[in-house]
């Protein structure tokens, strides 16, 4: 019979020792990332939070915006019995959280409020290369302030989690996509643009032609691509209004005054509808120019056109297994696994059950394993060290009669007989 195999586009997280294993479906290297992302973005004061992993659609197609890829496109929706498509496996973790700001009255919270995130999003995408159909975000999102130093933080922060995470070789792509009425002008200019050239445009574009011209610079159609290519820069930046220019300003201003590195990028306009004014997105040399490493943005407009009072917001959010490709490219390392603490055997198959029993014991102090097959003391200490083991207990007859183990410190070498009782408190005075 034929072997079933996982769905195209997602991956196994496997453990250590698996012989597919690379960084990218590495269960350690996975939550490496999410671990080190958590202590950095949580310094910052932001809370967790979880939504669910699929929402009715309506929450995507008005959250993320109808002239997305993402709403036409990439949906996983979720059919079951009489409920046809009502709900879809979320795309992106913004709309959701802001979905649940409004809904759970998290308006009342201290504002502005730091929320952050991490889980697998789901997008129906043409499968290459860091582009999967289930892949991982760390998102961060500040709610509930207009300030552009709010943005420098956010930006600040997304590269320190880079940082710390031993990324190195990210460029940060400063753009701003401006106010809506910015936008409405810009799209204009696009629309009489495009439309001189509609001959070349794929269908999708000669249809983001007439919905939103600006989604047509995030066509990933090969011919569109070339077009744009010929017409660019096409700079979003030239189309700014007064105040939306003196955010950006400043924005910049504080990235300078940290000394946080970034390139102004007057193109960048995200894939998403619901961004104003700050749009960034990172860049890895490993990862090729196409594709970020993360982006983000400032979305004042969302939570109003979920139903919301309208409330300033901008967040962002990386791709795990993007910025996993980034690490092995660039050769990182993790830190051998951790081997047990402590590793019983027993000498004797009658007490194979005793020996699981301090194992057992001993978890209350840090990882204990036992052998599941008794062996002479000899193999006992090679099958402890394979395992990489601190702690080598070995329970024969006589220790069990005298309610001891024989200890053996795998690290120093030293040997000596333990009363059962004692094992606890020696594990605990071991750094683990
Ligand atoms: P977006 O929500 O489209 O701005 O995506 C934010 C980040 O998520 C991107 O920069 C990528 O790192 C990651 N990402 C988005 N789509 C995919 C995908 N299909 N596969 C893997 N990573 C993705």
């Amino acid at each position: 019979m034929a072997l079933l195999q996982r769905p195209k586009g997602t991956q196994d997280q496997l453990p250590e020792g698996s012989p597919k294993l690379e960084p990218m479906t590495s269960e350690r290297w996975h939550r490496f990332v999410t671990s080190t992302a958590q202590n950095v973005i949580e310094r910052s004061g932001a809370q967790f939070i979880s939504t669910p992993m699929f929402e009715y659609v309506e929450v995507v197609r008005r959250g993320v915006g109808g002239s997305t890829d993402i709403v036409r496109k990439e949906m996983f929706t979720v059919s079951y019995f009489e409920e046809r498509d009502k709900y879809v496996l979320r795309p992106e973790g913004t709309a959701p959280i802001a979905r649940a700001f409004l809904e759970n009255g998290l308006k009342q919270l201290p504002s502005p409020l730091r929320l952050w995130t991490h889980g697998p999003m789901f997008r129906a995408e043409n499968v290459q290369k860091g582009r999967l159909r289930q892949f991982h975000q760390v998102d961060y999102e500040v709610i509930g302030s207009p300030d552009p130093l709010v943005d420098a933080e956010a930006i600040a922060l997304m590269v320190e989690v880079f940082a710390q995470l031993g990324v190195r070789g990210t460029r940060v792509q400063l753009g701003s996509v401006g106010d809506p009425e910015d936008r409405a002008r810009y799209n204009g200019y696009l629309q009489t643009l495009f439309t001189a050239h509609e001959a070349r445009l794929s269908a999708d574009s000669i249809d983001r032609l007439q919905r939103n011209p600006m989604r047509i610079l995030d066509s990933k159609d090969k011919g569109d691509r070339a077009l744009l290519n010929e017409l660019r820069p096409l700079p979003m930046l030239d189309f700014l209004g007064p105040q939306a220019a003196a955010h950006f300003q400043a924005v910049q201003g504080y990235l300078t005054s940290w000394g946080v590195p970034f390139e102004v990028d007057p193109t960048i306009v995200r894939g998403l509808d619901y961004y104003n004014r700050t749009a960034w997105e990172i860049h890895h040399t490993g990862i090729g120019a196409q594709s970020a490493l993360g982006g983000g943005g400032r979305y004042d407009g969302l939570i109003g056109q979920l139903g919301g009072q309208e409330t300033p917001a901008v967040g962002w959010a990386f791709g795990v297994e993007r910025a996993l490709i980034a690490l092995g490219h660039e050769g990182a390392q993790l830190p051998a696994a951790k081997g047990p603490l402590l590793y019983v055997v027993a000498l004797d198959e009658e007490l194979l059950g005793a020996a699981a029993g301090l194992a057992l014991q001993a978890r209350r102090f840090g990882r204990a394993e036992f052998g599941v097959r008794a062996r002479k003391p000899g193999a006992a200490l090679g099958e402890a060290v394979k395992k990489g083991a601190h702690f080598a207990a070995l329970l024969g007859s006589e220790e069990a009669h005298n309610g001891t183990v024989s200890l053996k410190n795998l690290v120093t070498g030293e040997q000596q007989s333990v009363a059962q009782s004692d094992l606890g408190r020696l594990l605990e005075g071991v750094m683990q």
